[in-house]
């Protein structure tokens, strides 16, 4: 493996860091106190090639590899994790669906819209009764003719309501079949489909997380990914890569973090001198350095293993939880080194600590991936 960042890493990470520093760390705290959606945002991110990071160009986008994914996702959320989840959310779900098992025509009409930004992807998994444990979902597609009847309902999506197209798992036979479940393509506007509820989080508030209902929705054949019955097997392929784009947010949240306590502990003095000086505070600084680095090379072990199309699935799954993990103690420290500032709004340390609980929670709890891990060990 190579350790070093390379020239073009290097020029994207800055181009990022100037980005979100302009555009984002200016209202951040806005957007995440009136839970605001920042909808052109992603346009203008469009614009510089961060909504389709992984699209080869001939579909419109950056065509770069998960090293310079990582660096995406992992700089904006150093400044602001909501953004982070939905540039990672937008990038590695709807669009890597589509990109990876979409038909030629399918991949021509929806890529390049998502990957400049001008469209918002969703991609709906997850049910009010069925997170974890995806395979009894309940949403239903029955075939009528040449359209699917869509029935049901997603939650827990990302721009479930400002999405505008949605990849959406659906059963096509039986419960607890894995070759039941069928993957759609559904634009906003079909009769039948509209956004419902919109959760009020504990973190990660300026990102948009909505129920999706289908109603008699119908969709075209032409709009089926892949072949009916493998909806499932791709869902869970994608969530392979997503827990790179999972661990990413992690790292950049938890990177951002450390800064910010880096520079208050030089800062603030207590007992004459700053605090960086008492050991029980340096001291939590290099545990969290130490645990941030060691997070960032399993990514990059499992970004590798991806760019070279091989299995990743334990990998990325201990990435997924080690960087995710590790994200939660950097943002709970940080927290602790503000001492009571870190508990204030006017802080950074607090946002840090609200958006890095959905790290541990969102596409695959720790639980889950020690399940993935360890059934792997276990074969
Ligand atoms: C902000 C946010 C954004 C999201 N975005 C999307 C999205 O865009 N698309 C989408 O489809 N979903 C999305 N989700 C849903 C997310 O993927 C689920 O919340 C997650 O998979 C966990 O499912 P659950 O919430 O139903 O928890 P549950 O599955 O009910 O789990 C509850 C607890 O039980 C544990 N548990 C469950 N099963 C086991 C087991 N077998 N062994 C041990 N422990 C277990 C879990 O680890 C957890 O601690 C999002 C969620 C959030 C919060």
């Amino acid at each position: 493996m190579n350790f070093e960042h390379n020239e073009n890493e290097q020029m994207i990470a800055q181009m990022v860091r100037d980005f979100a520093e302009k555009e984002i760390r200016p209202t951040f705290m806005e957007w995440d106190e009136s839970q605001h959606f920042p909808k052109s945002l992603f346009n203008k991110m469009g614009e510089l090639g961060l909504m389709g990071v992984l699209v080869p160009e001939e579909y419109g986008g950056a065509g770069l590899g998960y090293n310079e994914y990582i660096t995406v996702i992992s700089e904006i959320a150093q400044v602001c994790g909501s953004i982070g989840l939905s540039v990672a959310a937008h990038n590695s779900l709807c669009t890597g669906h589509i990109m990876s098992f979409g038909n030629e025509a399918q991949k021509k009409k929806y890529l390049p819209k998502l990957a400049s930004g001008q469209w918002i992807g969703a991609w709906g998994l997850t049910e009010a009764n069925t997170g974890s444990d995806a395979m009894r979902m309940k949403c239903v597609a029955k075939k009528e003719g040449n359209e699917w009847v869509l029935n049901g309902a997603k939650n827990w999506i990302t721009h479930g309501i400002s999405g505008d197209v949605a990849v959406v798992l659906a059963r096509t036979g039986d419960l607890l079949d894995s070759r039941g479940i069928t993957a759609f393509i559904v634009e906003r506007g079909t009769p039948g489909f509209q956004g419902g509820k919109k959760e009020n989080k504990l973190g990660m508030r300026a990102s948009e997380t909505a129920e999706m209902i289908f109603e008699d929705c119908r969709i075209p054949e032409e709009n089926v990914l892949g072949e009916v019955g493998d909806g499932f097997i791709q869902a869970m392929k994608i969530l392979d890569g997503g827990r790179i784009s999972i661990g990413a947010l992690s790292l950049g949240i938890a990177k951002g973090a450390l800064a910010a306590s880096i520079k208050y502990s030089k800062e603030r003095e207590q007992f004459g001198q700053p605090i960086s000086n008492f050991q029980a505070i340096a001291f939590k600084l290099a545990d969290m350095a130490t645990e941030i680095e060691a997070a960032e090379m399993l990514l990059y072990q499992s970004a590798y293993l991806k760019n070279t199309g091989q299995k990743m699935t334990k990998e990325s799954a201990m990435a997924k939880y080690y960087a995710s993990e590790v994200c939660v103690k950097a943002a709970t420290e940080a927290v602790q080194i503000f001492g009571g500032y870190g508990y204030t709004k006017d802080y950074p340390a607090e946002k840090y600590y609200r958006d890095a609980k959905l790290c541990t929670i969102g596409e695959g709890t720790s639980e889950i991936q020690k399940l993935v891990i360890s059934r792997e060990l276990l074969k």
